[in-house]
């Protein structure tokens, strides 16, 4: 037996030799870990640098525009403080349910779904938690989660550069990349900017950029209105030598079709935002396989 004491790193992935009971039992808990995340292909951080571009309304229409091509999808939300994927996926006051000390995805239109808020009693209950109890959160979602075999995990970050992606991006093992959102001003380009600066920093790679609310089409007369400028999406991509991937328009029946629960890509798959995701996936699809 080593002796732990002047050995033991805590990394048991790298020691074959001790027959510490703890450490063997960390070993396993590693090497199921890791035989998880090798049946999930690709894992996709969706982030942005504000609050309110659609980081969520991306993430949900991406993930079902992946299953609509025949992909095997999850949907992972770890915005612990304010998950809107359960209300934007038809699921709010749906509870997880558990087979075998495992935890079960809740499924729409054949996308696996984990959200905090399928832990709590009352959906309205506020979480105080401080970096590490997230952290905890993240770890069992992606490790005790029956996740089975994907394509792709799509996982949606809170706003900003905090606890929740880093902790998603320490933990996560094998292919990983990120998806930035913005919308057209200035100042959330701003805020992007530091989101790709986080990714450098972690060496993320970066699929590309989305912009969002990208222009009101008027459903009377076609007539474009870009509320919000245009182009500052594309300006950004260009300066970061980020590929853009697409625009999506501002159109009040995502808004609608996301408070009810039931995404605009399944209800209106002919509207300019399900053709902008059938252009934005592409890159996704695209994706080479480890
Ligand atoms: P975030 O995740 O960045 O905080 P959400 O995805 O929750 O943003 O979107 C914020 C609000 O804006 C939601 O009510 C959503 O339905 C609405 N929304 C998002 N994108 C659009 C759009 N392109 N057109 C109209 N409303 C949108």
């Amino acid at each position: 037996m080593t002796d732990k004491s002047q050995s033991c790193d805590q990394k048991c992935s790298s020691c074959s030799s001790c027959s510490d009971h703890s450490c063997s039992e960390a070993r396993a808990k590693e090497a199921r870990f890791l035989a998880q995340m090798a049946k999930i292909k690709h894992k996709i951080l969706v982030l942005s640098g504000k609050g309110g571009v659609g980081k969520s309304t991306v993430a949900v229409n991406l993930a079902l525009s992946l299953a609509l091509e025949g992909r095997r999808v999850g949907l992972l939300d770890v915005d612990i403080h304010g998950p809107s994927i359960p209300t934007m996926m038809g699921l709010k006051g749906a509870h997880a349910a558990f087979a075998n000390d495992r935890i079960i995805p809740l499924e729409v239109a054949n996308v696996k779904v984990i959200s905090v808020d399928f832990f709590l009693e009352n959906t309205d209950d506020a979480l105080i938690w401080r970096g590490p109890m997230k952290q905890g959160a993240i770890q069992q979602f992606l490790e005790d989660v029956e996740w089975g075999e994907l394509d792709y995990l799509l996982i949606d970050c809170p706003p900003g550069t905090g606890d929740e992606p880093l902790s998603v991006c320490q933990l996560i093992k094998g292919d990983t990349h990120a998806i930035v959102v913005t919308t057209p001003q200035e100042v959330a380009a701003a805020d992007v900017r530091k989101s790709i600066n986080f990714c450098e920093q972690l060496g993320l790679p970066i699929v590309g950029i989305i912009e969002n609310m990208s222009g009101f089409v008027c459903p009377h007369c076609n007539k474009v209105t870009n509320i919000f400028k245009q182009g500052g999406g594309e300006n950004l991509a260009a300066k970061a030598k980020l590929p853009f991937l697409g625009r999506i328009p501002i159109d009040p029946l995502i808004a609608e079709c996301s408070d009810a629960g039931s995404p605009m890509i399944h209800k209106h798959p002919d509207s300019a935002m399900a053709k902008a995701f059938a252009d934005i996936i592409q890159p996704l699809l695209a994706l080479p396989e480890e």
